[in-house]
């Protein structure tokens, strides 16, 4: 037969904070007398740092539930949600925003939409100007065709100018 004794209290700093657990534990199994000490130290569970006062608990995170302390608590800066550590991100945009679970994940699918549509406008910009470099080329084309054509028209004319009999003759023959 064994008596078992579990004694608990806290540890107090010198200023009356809390700074830890203590459990004292006496087994008294009839022969002999065992005492052991054991410390624990209380931490946040979100960021695991000692909690040394109440005061420090600033709720539960409004994202993932977990209890949060003043070391770790952050304000979503979006949405004003109050989140632990673990749910606060970060976000680079025009400019840096910390934002919880929530807003990251719509922030990340605006800018793909926003990217979405810059590509978008940027490939039509692109067919733009592929469909008046081609029309440029065509107006080109028709340009030497066209000087081409007047030269001819014009070296016929010459041509005609000087043999006038082949015309005349025609003209002469359509007075008569
Ligand atoms: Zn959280
Ligand atoms: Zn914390
Ligand atoms: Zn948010
Ligand atoms: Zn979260």
């Amino acid at each position: 037969m064994s008596n078992r004794i579990i004694k608990q209290s806290v540890i107090r700093g010198p200023n009356g904070k809390i700074i830890g657990r203590q459990t004292n534990q006496v087994i008294d199994n009839g022969h002999t007398i065992y005492s052991e000490t054991s410390q624990s130290v209380v931490r946040c569970s979100s960021c695991h740092r000692p909690v040394y006062e109440v005061g420090q608990w600033k709720g539960r995170c409004d994202c993932c539930g977990h209890a949060m302390c003043d070391q770790c608590i952050s304000v979503c800066q979006a949405c004003k949600r109050r989140v632990c550590g673990r749910c606060r991100h970060s976000f680079v945009g025009q400019r840096v925003l910390q934002v919880c679970c929530h807003c990251i994940r719509k922030l990340y699918k605006r800018q793909a939409m926003a990217d979405e549509i810059m590509l978008s406008k940027e490939r039509f910009r692109r067919q733009q100007q592929l469909k008046q470099h081609a029309l440029r080329r065509q107006a080109l084309r028709l340009q030497a065709k066209r000087q081409g054509l007047n030269a001819r028209i014009a070296l016929f004319r010459l041509v005609n100018a000087i043999n006038p009999l082949r015309s005349g003759g025609r003209n002469g023959q359509r007075r008569r």
